[in-house]
């Protein structure tokens, strides 16, 4: 198959120009021009023939062309009505890709869904402003996910592979590393956009975990709990927990939380592992009202922690 090398930014500006288009700031739009990097975002995906992808924001088609030779089919979403026409030229080869213009965050699942067979891997060169929202809500979201490999800024690829008590650690750590298993596969120079974004980047692969990483009981009340912890990151966890649940559970209930799950009340939330802030949500979840002792119900392995 012939195809314009989409990595050359002579050929990506007279793309541009010949359709009318300029780089679009506000939708992230800085384009992928280096051959190795996106041999190195294929390879991470590890796709077979009878894989599906699922890609977001395509831009020119710069990775759509080689995931849709090493896979079965590829369905590419952008927002940018203007891209679609473009996309369609440079794909225009390739039977077994399907572009949707829609926004990521607001198209339904059903959408993507439809003739799917296999779980998805998704693949994306992420706009840098949308990245933490849409990796929420594909983790937390109806699609069946094997993993997924992002380019996503440096900062927020240390912010997801973070481990507890360092400066990175937050909620978007706990949340992917609760779903996934995160793991850093490339660091990528800014040298490698056109144009040119301020800051460097890493392409990251989060590998879907069967099931999640940690047993919690209530998954509401321990996302709940995890922002609560971060959301006050000053603060000893006590207080911490006492400015999130203080309406529901006196100080006194709170402290005894802790101290059943051998959890020192002077630590700052932000050192608790993902094991610690299971078991604190188990621990409070056999105490909220409607909920079976069964369902509560501490796993001995943890329990021994305590
Ligand atoms: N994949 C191309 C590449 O690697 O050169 C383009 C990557 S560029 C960093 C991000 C792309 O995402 C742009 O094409 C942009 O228009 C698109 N985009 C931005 N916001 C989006 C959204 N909410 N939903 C889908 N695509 C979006």
């Amino acid at each position: 198959m012939s195809h314009q090398p989409l990595t050359s930014p002579r050929v990506v500006q007279e793309i541009l120009a010949r359709h009318g288009l300029r780089p679009n700031k506000q939708l992230g739009q800085n384009f992928l021009i280096d051959e190795n990097i996106v041999h190195k975002i294929i390879a991470a995906a590890e796709l077979g023939p009878e894989d599906a992808v699922l890609e977001i924001g395509p831009g020119l088609g710069v990775l759509t062309g080689p995931l849709a030779e090493r896979s079965r089919q590829v369905i590419a979403v952008e927002v940018d009505k203007g891209l679609i026409p473009v996309l369609e030229e440079n794909l225009a080869s390739y039977p077994n890709i399907k572009i949707i213009w829609g926004d990521i965050l607001k198209i339904e699942p059903e959408k993507l869904l439809a003739g799917l067979s296999s779980p998805l891997k998704v693949v994306a060169n992420l706009p840098y402003y949308i990245t933490s929202p849409v990796i929420m809500a594909l983790l937390t979201g109806p699609l069946p996910l094997e993993r997924l490999v992002l380019m996503v800024q440096r900062e927020v690829a240390r912010r997801l592979t973070a481990a507890p008590g360092s400066k990175d650690y937050g909620v978007l750590a706990v949340a992917v590393q609760y779903y996934t298993r995160p793991e850093i596969v490339a660091l990528v120079p800014r040298t490698v956009f056109f144009p040119r974004p301020d800051v460097d980047s890493a392409v990251v692969r989060l590998m879907m975990r069967p099931r999640p990483a940690v047993a919690v009981g209530d998954e509401a009340l321990f996302f709940r709990l995890v922002r609560g912890a971060f959301g006050r990151r000053r603060k000893t966890l006590l207080n911490s927990l006492e400015g999130e649940f203080g309406a529901q559970y006196s100080r006194e209930e709170l402290a005894a939380f802790l101290q059943a799950g051998g959890i020192e009340p002077s630590r700052r939330g932000e050192t608790l592992t993902l094991e610690e802030f299971a078991l604190l949500a188990r621990i409070i979840t056999k105490k909220e009202p409607g909920n079976t002792a069964a369902e509560a119900q501490v796993p001995s392995k943890e329990a021994k922690k305590g």
